[in-house]
């Protein structure tokens, strides 16, 4: 019998880790985000997410939406284990309280957790999950495309779908498609679900991952035609955080089925060749700074977006790079330009300054000094900004701390933050009321998410040849723990 009436639990545990970023993230990193419990879960949302997409599948129905604890804590360091257990422990005593007339549970994950001691967090909290709730109650989870999908993460839920958009812009979507196949789960009697998960030993970066542009386009168009099949329920690709080093690294393929399990082999099957026979499209040309300001000298028109990728915060990097400052204060380029970086000293040093004082100083290289160096400028402070202002992709506070502008040359100037700035979307520039494009060149720490969710493509965009925690040449990085073969590292690696 399906059930007509009861509680449906949802909440979930939010992090992408990168492995090479140095140190731990604890757990006031998810406090300064987003730390939500009980009904704080559906206050005021900066945008519709999937908690809202939840409560509009469930509102029309018998089944009252009921919110446990939900966290997100971004992007960056390894997550420290106490970190893990803590919430861990808060969100399953949660359910434990909610239980009596509990009859379905919805996790929105993000997928990439590692801790200093678990390689798969996810697959440990949803089988703490279902040891709970028992093998009847339905169990659905989504996640972001960049989820690290593991087999015990498929085997602890009835379902799973995620995003299918990059930059993700379908958060909403998403969580209306995890809520309505719970809908089905508990009003359709005889349904029954089988998962059919899959690796592939290919890991890509995020300069690359813009499902408005071949190939990315074309696998997903392809995953959602199969997605419309008779049996099938989500077709999803998740192209993997490729710099968390996990055994479990790599893309999945999953597919959810009405316990149709060869049609999701077959399914699976297809879609594995159409992603392996293009695999050398998903890599990545980058120029070094000296070139891509050569570059960006002989564009017709501006901005160009110089995409320090291997920089990323959100791609858990920490947003200090240098490299492309140090090339523009070595030629003394004569253009304009606009840049950032993470300093929290440089920011103490304008604040002490004051707006127009001018001051010299180290900047930037200490943060991942693995990779990272720093260089040495003189500044001048054109304004100061509080760090208070709200991303729009994802949509959670920015917690950077006071912020700087400064110039270092007559038309370059840098925005130094006290904390990482995720350059995902244009909030960092609209804050501090800059416009990227009254500047020839424009340095972006995104590896693609900016670009693509303005649509700038083409010779606008030069992805920059640095080193950092998050280099688009993975084999560059020291992985140790990827299950190996895993292409690119092993160029020969069987798909
Ligand atoms: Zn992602």
């Amino acid at each position: 019998m399906g059930r007509a009436s009861g509680k449906v639990l949802i909440g979930g545990l939010n992090f992408e880790v990168n492995s090479f970023t140095p140190g731990t993230t604890g757990i006031e990193v998810f406090r300064a985000k987003l730390y939500e419990v009980g009904t704080e879960m559906f206050g005021d949302k900066l945008a519709p997410d999937e908690v809202t997409a939840a409560l509009d599948v469930f509102r029309d129905t018998d089944f009252e939406l009921v919110p446990l604890v939900r966290t997100h804590g971004g992007a960056g360091s390894l997550m420290r284990h106490d970190a893990y257990l803590e919430m861990k422990s808060e969100f399953m005593d949660a359910l434990r309280g909610e239980l009596g007339g509990c009859c379905a549970v919805y996790l929105t994950m993000h997928g990439a957790m590692a801790t200093d001691q678990l390689d798969d967090p996810e697959g440990d909290f949803l089988t703490g999950v279902r040891e709970i709730v028992g093998e009847a109650l339905p169990v659905v989870a989504s996640y972001d495309m960049h989820a690290v999908f593991t087999d015990a993460m498929a085997e602890a839920t009835d379902a799973s779908t995620g995003f299918r958009t990059c930059p993700h812009v379908d958060f909403y979507e998403t969580g209306h498609r995890a809520a309505t196949i719970l809908l089905r789960l508990l009003t359709e009697p005889t349904l029954r679900l089988h998962t059919h998960h899959e690796k592939l030993a290919l890991a890509t970066t995020a300069e690359v991952h813009d499902t408005n542009t071949s190939p990315m386009k074309d696998f997903y168009a392809r995953a959602l035609e199969l997605e419309q099949l008779p049996g099938v329920v989500a077709v999803d690709l998740y192209a993997n955080q490729p710099w968390i080093d996990v055994p479990d690294a790599g893309w999945s393929i999953l597919v959810v089925t009405e316990d149709l399990p060869e049609l999701g082999s077959t399914i699976a099957a297809e879609l594995r060749s159409l992603i392996c026979a293009r695999r050398e499209e998903l890599r990545v040309e980058k120029f070094s700074p000296e070139v891509a300001l050569a570059m960006a000298a002989k564009a017709e028109a501006g901005p160009v977006y110089l995409i320090n990728g291997s920089d990323s915060p959100s791609a858990g990097s920490t947003g200090d790079c240098v490299d492309l400052l140090s090339e523009i204060l070595r030629q003394k380029w004569s253009g304009s330009a606009l840049l950032s970086v993470t300093d929290s000293t440089v920011v103490d040093a304008a604040i002490a300054a004051g707006v127009g004082g001018t001051f010299t100083s180290k900047v930037g290289g200490t943060l991942s000094p693995r990779f990272f160096s720093p260089t040495e400028a003189e500044f001048t402070v054109v304004s100061l900004h509080p760090g208070d202002y709200d991303y729009i992709v994802p949509a959670m506070p920015s917690s950077t701390g006071p912020i700087a502008v400064l110039r270092v040359l007559d038309g370059v100037k840098v925005i130094a933050t006290t904390r990482k700035a995720s350059m995902v979307d244009d909030t960092m520039f609209t804050h501090v009321e800059l416009d990227p494009n009254d500047f020839e060149v424009v340095q972006i720490k995104s590896a693609g998410g900016y670009a693509s969710y303005f649509g700038i493509h083409g010779e606008l965009v030069v992805p920059l040849d640095t080193p950092g925690p998050a280099d688009s040449k993975l084999e560059r990085l020291p992985f140790q723990h990827v299950r190996r073969p895993l292409w690119p590292l092993d160029a020969d690696a069987p798909c």
